[in-house]
């Protein structure tokens, strides 16, 4: 495995061996010593064009627990806000020797650039790529729904994780809200449907993009009609994209007021669900707008628990990068099982 670019085209197997290898890696995060020796001497660079709380922190959480060298390069403050091109910046990091460069940019398509424009030979991960995908969200999305629906971690989320080697078969997923400017439903509505669950986006039609009969999912306009006809097990709430709205957030629908009214998730909405259905969001909320606090805070809610898994998901990416497993990519990865010799090092 070279890159980590999307969830479009990703194997069956590959989504699987990701999920299982964060399982091996969330096993490790509960020890008392959370340190593994396995990236001693490489380098991570974390390349942030756009602002992000949880996923740079995540990320840089997780190259320290492989013991990597961590850079962090904020575009803010740097040589870009002097005019420094893509390409400058890369071929600086590849001086610098980086090994993998996980990168989050306002265009869609800049960390497919990164990785096939022969500027670096490092491993690219995309944190994010404007609109486009978002990888390792949707993979700490499905590892999560799948320790929960598939596997039994109990109550307090802290159980075994019985679901190794499973696929989401038969769930059914809805995405709810700012479809249209969301990589995070891009992301999972192919991972998803890859690891066989359904998927039903619900949105207001004018957050949801032109295209989307193309996508291997179902469009609905009504949340309420969703949750009670079709009952989901999960509820995936997008955060409303505000800086992404040009025109302002009164273009794409009426006022906060009647969003929230018609597509926010609240306790009400959260009773009308089954009694195993979870709440998720990857963060960050706007509370009182898609989300109310209520159903943000809620025992069912597992959104906390998504930035927990969020680290041991990127450890196995950065790991089965950085490992030596000599395979393509996962826009079209090998699907050869990383060596048991490999694996007890974790
Ligand atoms: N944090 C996620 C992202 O970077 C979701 C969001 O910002 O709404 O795409």
């Amino acid at each position: 495995m070279k890159h980590l670019l999307t969830t479009q085209g990703m194997s069956k197997d590959d989504a699987i061996l990701l999920l299982d290898t964060s399982a091996q890696m969330a096993a490790t995060q509960s020890r008392e010593n959370k340190k593994l020796p396995t990236l001693r001497g490489r380098t991570v660079v974390n390349l942030f064009y756009e602002d992000s709380t949880r996923t740079r922190i995540s990320f840089e959480t997780a190259a320290k627990r492989l013991s990597a060298d961590v850079i962090n390069f904020s575009a803010k403050g740097s040589s870009v806000s002097k005019g420094e091109s893509l390409k400058d910046t890369a071929l600086t990091l590849h001086a610098m020797g980086a090994d993998a460069v996980v990168v989050r940019h306002s265009a869609s398509g800049a960390a497919h650039q990164l990785a096939h424009a022969g500027w670096l030979d490092a491993g690219v991960l995309n944190a994010g790529d404007g609109m486009h995908q978002h990888p390792t969200q949707a993979l700490l999305d499905a590892f999560t729904i799948r320790r929960h629906l598939v596997g039994n971690v109990g109550e307090d989320g802290r159980g075994t994780d019985t679901s190794v080697g499973a696929d989401l078969a038969g769930l059914r997923i809805a995405i709810v809200g700012d479809v249209l400017h969301s990589r995070v439903a891009r992301s999972n509505v192919y991972l998803l449907h890859t690891l066989g669950a359904e998927v039903t986006l619900v949105a207001p039609p004018t957050l949801v993009p032109v295209g989307v009969e193309t996508w291997p999912c179902r469009v609905s306009y009504h949340l309420d009609e969703t949750l009670e006809q079709w009952q989901p097990d999960a509820v995936m709430m997008l955060r409303v994209q505000r800086e992404r709205m040009s025109g302002g957030s009164g273009s794409f629908f009426p006022s906060p007021m009647e969003y929230s009214r018609k597509f926010g998730f609240d306790a009400r909405r959260l009773a009308v669900l089954p009694d195993h259905s979870i709440v998720m969001h990857p963060g960050p909320m706007n509370r009182g707008l898609e989300i109310s606090a209520a159903a943000a805070d809620h025992p069912r809610s597992v959104i906390v628990e998504q930035v927990a898994n969020g680290v041991a998901v990127r450890m196995a990416a950065l790991y089965l990068l950085l490992s030596g497993d000599t395979g393509t990519s996962t826009e079209k990865t090998s699907t050869e099982k990383t060596s048991t010799d490999e694996r007890n090092t974790l």
